[in-house]
């Protein structure tokens, strides 16, 4: 293997290797396998290239200053994967056997785990899709479960940044009764382009509204949007957007410093009224927004200059030092990984 150059790594793909790939036939799942190749072999008429039966996940393992490595809620990923595969009538993967895999990836690729010093991570990507072919539309009787690994670099490399936003009517990126709390491919495919307006303009990414009304705040791109105001943390209750395992433990992390934390309808008038504002997932944790432009009515709204506010620092510190394990994990959040 080349030397990595831990500090200066991207939040992109890089080789590693073995990947783990386990084939649902038959109506049952088969044995792990243990794949050193990058690429996969399937059927042209396979569901999830026709038909989007297509769900992932995206989680991450942290090596700490102790050496041990902590994977953080795979639980909560396994059981998401699970309503994903439900939304569109797939194969559920067992947390069981989601766990395995995970745990596998991790331990056949131990040499690509981050050292603690460097602020990078191994994120660990989940994949389930339709496999046996259909040309009518109809779900498949075939699916194949993928987890691989790439070493990650810290979101921000300059530090913790504020970005800005963009809210845009012009697209939406899922349907008020759709597919927007599965955490599917079709649900991505369907954002590209907005996402791509926003960056043109220079925005970190589109701040999504509810598309039946656009008056309430739906979630920012590929993470979920919190405020803070009053010493409350307050982020959008909506069926269109992904639970964020991230925003819920920044709720409770919130709740653990005496926070008032409310899950509501949250109106785009309100954005006038924040004190801070973030977008949060796991590639980033948070990314603390410093502006919003609703190119629309022409309104842009500010928050603080160019440095984080301080509730969203604290909680993100503190989140990132319970996924290093330099903070005490007292919700249980964390699994130590044998390498
Ligand atoms: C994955 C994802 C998030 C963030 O979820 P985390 O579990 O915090 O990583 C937010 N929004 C969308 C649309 C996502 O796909």
């Amino acid at each position: 293997m080349n030397k990595i150059d831990w500090k200066n790594l991207s939040f992109g793909y890089q080789k590693t290797n073995y990947n783990v790939r386990c084939h649902f036939k038959n109506s049952k799942w088969g044995e792990l396998e243990i794949c050193s190749s990058e690429t996969i072999d399937i059927h042209m008429a396979a569901t999830g290239l026709h038909y989007g039966q297509e769900a992932f996940e995206g989680l991450k393992a942290f090596k700490g200053p102790d050496e041990k490595v902590r994977l953080f809620r795979w639980q909560d990923n396994a059981q998401r994967m699970i309503n994903s595969a439900r939304g569109v009538l797939m194969a559920e993967v067992p947390k069981e056997l989601f766990f395995e895999a995970v745990k596998k990836a991790i331990q056949l690729n131990a040499e690509f785990v981050p050292p603690y010093e460097s602020g990078a991570s191994l994120y660990i990507r989940p994949l389930l899709f339709g496999s046996g072919p259909r040309i009518g539309v109809k779900p498949a009787d075939e699916y194949m479960f993928v987890v691989f690994v790439t070493p990650v670099g810290p979101y921000f490399k300059e530090g913790f940044k504020p970005v800005s936003m963009l809210i845009t009517r012009e697209y939406d990126r899922a349907a008020p009764l759709g597919t927007g709390k599965f955490k599917v491919g079709g649900n991505y495919a369907a954002s590209l382009k907005s996402m791509q307006k926003a960056h043109e303009g220079g925005y970190a990414n589109v701040l999504y509204l509810d598309a039946r009304e656009k008056k309430y705040i739906d979630e920012c791109g590929p993470a979920n949007f919190f405020a803070i105001k009053d010493n409350s943390y307050i982020t959008p209750k909506s069926e269109s957007i992904l639970p964020s395992i991230t925003n819920k433990s920044l709720m409770q992390l919130a709740k653990d410093i005496g926070m008032e934390v409310q899950e509501r309808k949250v109106a785009v008038e309100e954005l006038a009224n924040f004190e801070e504002v973030g977008a949060c997932g796991t590639a980033a944790v948070i990314s603390p927004i410093n502006k919003i432009v609703d190119e629309d009515i022409d309104i842009v709204y500010s928050f603080g200059g160019d440095e984080p506010g301080k509730i969203s620092s604290l909680l993100y510190h503190k989140l990132q030092g319970i996924q290093y394990g330099t903070v005490e994990d007292i919700h249980g959040w964390t699994t130590i990984i044998d390498l």
